[in-house]
């Protein structure tokens, strides 16, 4: 953590030719009904929409609304619903503002986000879906604003927090007026003048922009994407996966550039690829001090740059029952974090008191020990036909915090919605589950046995998993840390994992002869 050096963006690891992500208009079939995926730019929700949200659930799904790894949410076994009511009901409350790009209004930006990131994210939605060409935007590319803890396709980033690129020039942070800087978890303000880097699957092509050219920037290489994509067989769903993407695709959108901002863009340096640990103490803005697994948005939170707080809650699973959603639906604004958290912005002292009390009694978990910080579940059985197991159910049962690592629980190989960075990872398998730390993007390092397999970019997810896509980063890895217990001795090095209970499970489902 911490080190920001340049890595070498590795070969892109494919999946399917089709595009089947789904969305509020493309329902996928899960194993337990149909499974409605609604986009929130950003997040960002209000109250009033978590509540219609939530009222959909209810009448024709399984009550609940999932969380996805990419901040949106899901409904679930929607075996009743008529599609057309659905997309009528979601379109009424805002959340389907161009149903031609439903499935392309993915926009990542931190939980914590100022006013005018807040904007640009709204003003890039907005560009977005005027722009018919597009729609046909793959249903996988992913824009950010700000840095994330997802492998974005573009991400606009204050130029300031490229410490690591040693062409972030000094001299540029150094222009930018102190009080306009932009924040370590979003810029209230921006700065004018050189304010954003505009990153290519995670590489630095040198591009900096003024804030108010982030969105035209953004997208004249999302067009320019689209041109490189139709060139080349089969078509790339992400912009990693077409030989030397970010080059190819920053030099067809510097040629649109000049046209839009004038002298305003500076093309300096290029093909650096600058990669940021996710929950880096040092790094991304809005993510710095979230830590890998979300504790860093539990409890109050401050942003440094408001007077208003905050407060934040991990979602046990990533998934909000009736009970949340009372709550959640009396707030005037929402987020939706990665880490399948909610936060509740801008409130006074005395609200955020009021506040934290009420998430904590409706079940939300709001202390950073809590037992499921870090823990995360595909959907497994039944929502999932390829699920081994009901991970979430055994999840409860079994797991705590351990290590310092997030825990993720599978219920196949494929390995839906793994965290971006190194984790835990609790795969169910026909003879039980096997237990591994996957670091990131490498190979999972076996620590009750079982042999080595591929983390790489697990699936997304087919059984229509809580998670979407789980963000592997583009960078090699920095190689398997030495696992902190070997294989071997199961029992003893379930206890130093935290995970003893698992044990009883183990041994249960391979009673059940699953
Ligand atoms: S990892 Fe994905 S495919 Fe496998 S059981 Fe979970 S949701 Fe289904």
């Amino acid at each position: 953590m911490g080190d920001r050096s340049i890595r070498a963006v590795p070969p892109p690891i494919r999946r399917s030719d089709a595009d089947a992500c789904p969305g509020a208009l493309r329902l996928h079939a899960a194993a337990d009904g149909p499974l409605a995926r609604v986009r929130l730019p950003g997040g960002m929700l209000t109250g009033s929409q978590l509540a219609v949200l939530g009222e959909l659930a209810r009448r024709w799904g399984d009550g609940c609304l999932e969380l996805t790894s990419r901040a949106n949410v899901q409904l679930r076994a929607l075996r009743e619903a008529d599609p057309e009511a659905l997309a009528a009901r979601l379109g009424a409350a805002g959340l389907l503002p161009s149903p031609a790009h439903e499935l392309v209004r993915n926009i990542a930006a931190p939980p914590l986000a100022g006013a005018a990131v807040r904007a640009l994210v709204h003003d890039l939605d907005r560009a977005l879906c005027a722009d018919p060409a597009l729609a046909a935007l793959p249903g996988r590319f992913l824009f950010a604003i700000g840095e994330v803890p997802l492998a974005a396709d573009l991400a606009a980033v204050p130029a300031t927090d490229i410490a690591g690129d040693p062409a972030a020039p000094a001299a540029r942070a150094a222009s930018v007026p102190a009080g306009d800087a932009v924040s370590a978890t979003g810029a209230a303000s921006l700065p004018s003048g050189d304010a954003f880097a505009i990153l290519f699957a995670g590489a630095d092509q040198g591009i900096r922009v003024p804030a108010g050219v982030v969105v035209p920037a953004l997208i004249a290489a999302a067009h320019a994407f689209l041109a490189e994509r139709a060139a080349h067989q089969p078509p790339a769903w992400r912009l990693r996966e077409l030989p030397d993407g970010p080059a190819r695709v920053a030099a067809r959108a510097i040629a649109d550039l000049p046209d839009i901002s004038g002298s305003c863009v500076d093309f300096g340096s290029r093909g650096r690829a600058v990669e940021h640990e996710p929950g880096d103490p040092a790094g991304p803005p809005g993510t710095r001090g979230a830590g890998a697994d979300g504790r860093g948005l539990v409890g109050r939170l401050a942003r440094e740059d408001a007077l208003e707080a905050a407060v934040g809650a991990l979602v046990p699973l990533g998934r909000l029952t009736r009970v949340h959603l009372g709550v959640l639906a009396r707030a005037d604004r929402l987020v939706i974090t990665p880490w399948r958290g909610v936060v509740v912005p801008d409130l006074s002292p005395e609200a955020a008191d009021r506040w934290l009390r009420e998430l904590s009694e409706a079940g939300l978990a709001t202390e950073a020990g809590s037992r499921w910080a870090g823990v995360t579940a595909c959907a497994g059985r039944p929502g999932c036909a390829k699920a081994l197991a009901d991970v979430r159910a055994d999840a409860e049962a079994a797991t705590r915090f351990v290590d310092g690592l997030p825990v993720h629980w599978i219920g196949c190989a494929r390995g839906c919605g793994s965290p971006a960075g190194e984790h835990v990872r609790v795969e169910a398998t026909p003879d039980g589950y096997e237990v591994s730390r996957a670091p990131n993007g490498g190979a999972s390092v076996p620590v009750l046995g079982g042999d080595p397999r591929s983390a790489g970019e697990p699936a997304e997810s087919p059984g229509g998993g809580s998670a979407e896509f789980p963000g592997a980063r583009p960078a090699e890895s920095p190689g398997a840390r030495p696992a902190s217990l070997a294989a071997g001795d199961e029992r003893a090095g379930l206890e130093r994992l935290g995970l003893e209970r698992l044990g009883g499970v183990v041994a249960a489902r391979r009673g059940h002869g699953v």
